[in-house]
């Protein structure tokens, strides 16, 4: 067999309870969900306002697709930049008070483009180590000098600032940690920007349409801004469609349409896509019974699970993780809950850190307070 090496590896991955294999959903994504044949309760989506399967988004899609066809057919650069994405941006922007604002296919492509078009040789990139892979992995593609501090030490972070070269600097940072759901201390990281006269990219994947006024995200949330953060934010969570965006400084953004490679060369995301996003922005504006119900879930969870052996995570958001800590254990409660008929992801190294795996409950203003009451019925079962 021309593979044997990877099929040793997969079968050592096996061993370990860390081999990572599909469930074929049936349905569209919502609480309630089919694999297979089987419905299944389930807390483990992104789609924390529920907009994933919302009637008014699906309309927009076969509107946007009657209008504008399926496929993009080119490059942004080339003839595939069209009005319905040029209209979002604006709209994206304005959302997010910046003046511009640059769409991108994935999360993932965002930031590999904005990190590599804007820092490079003999820059120094500062990252929490806690960050999405997609971060990580954008520092490396940079060829700038990396530095992780510990999660949240502002303390390193800023012993690593003085200590660096006099290149470019720029802290890279989820704004909400997405298998921990705690905050990112923006404001201080902020200031430590200031001070070293670093950037500072935000991540606002888990906080975009979620946190701040109007479901602004993190940086209202935390009432700041500045023209040297650069914010990034995924369309495929809160927004329920697909995509992601940078908004910043007009410079900022001219300079990734030119440098930004993840951008430059791959085709445009079909511009009926734009339509729905946009539709969904204003869902999002309008959404703040959403947001309230998704606060008395977290607060009804929390409040629920107080008493089990396993504890969840210090978190305020709809990232709800409980910490067991042995992948097996992980993948057994997980499993249990299914046969429960509910469903809740095991998340294992190297995801997180090593012992530290976790069910990571999500929870979406699709929710009723009788789903969550019964998931927390079913996890004190399984404690005794
Ligand atoms: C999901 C996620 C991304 C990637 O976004 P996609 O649009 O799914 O590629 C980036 N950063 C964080 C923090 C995420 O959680």
């Amino acid at each position: 067999m021309p593979y044997a090496e990877f099929q040793r590896e997969l079968d050592e991955r096996a061993a370990l309870g860390l081999l990572r294999q599909r469930k074929v959903l049936k349905s569209p994504q919502a609480p309630h969900i089919v694999i297979g044949k089987t419905p299944y309760l389930a807390f483990c989506s992104n789609d924390y306002l529920g907009l994933a399967n919302h009637p008014q988004l699906i309309a927009a899609l076969q509107q946007g697709a009657a209008q504008y066809g399926v496929g993009a057919g080119a490059a942004h650069l080339v003839s595939g930049h069209g009005i319905a994405h040029h209209q979002l941006e604006n709209a994206l922007a304005t959302f997010a008070k910046k003046p511009a604002a640059l769409l991108f296919s994935t999360g993932y492509m965002a930031n590999l483009g904005a990190v590599q078009a804007l820092v490079g040789k003999g820059d120094t990139v500062f990252a929490d180590k806690l960050n999405h892979a997609s971060l990580n992995d954008a520092m490396l593609l940079s060829r700038a000098t990396v530095k992780r501090y510990r999660h949240g030490d502002m303390t390193q972070l800023a012993q690593l600032l003085e200590q660096a070269g006099s290149g470019r600097k720029l802290i890279v940072t989820d704004a909400v940690f997405s298998m921990d759901g705690d905050l990112a201390p923006l404001p201080e990281l902020l200031a430590l920007c200031e001070q070293h006269d670093a950037w500072l990219l935000v991540d606002d994947a888990h906080g975009f349409g979620v946190l701040g006024e109007q479901g602004r995200g993190s940086l209202a949330h935390f009432g700041i801004t500045a023209q040297r953060i650069i914010y990034m934010a995924t369309l495929g969570k809160a927004a329920g469609v697909f995509g992601a965006f940078v908004a910043a400084e007009r410079v900022v953004i001219g300079t990734l349409i030119n440098h930004a490679r993840s951008y430059v060369y791959t085709t445009a995301t079909p511009p009926a896509l734009s339509s729905v996003v946009l539709e969904s922005l204003k869902l999002i504006v309008q959404g703040d019974a959403l947001r309230e119900h998704l606060r008395k879930l977290i607060g009804q969870l929390r409040d629920g699970l107080a008493g089990l052996p396993w504890k969840l995570m210090p978190s305020d958001t709809a990232i709800q993780p409980l910490l067991i800590g042995d992948n097996h254990a992980a993948l057994a409660l997980s499993e249990a809950l299914r046969e429960r008929g509910i469903w809740v992801a095991a998340i294992r190294p190297p995801t997180v850190p090593q012992g530290t795996a976790r069910l990571r409950i999500t929870l979406s203003a699709a929710h009723s307070t009788d789903d969550v009451a019964r998931l927390i019925e079913a996890l004190h079962e399984l404690a005794q």
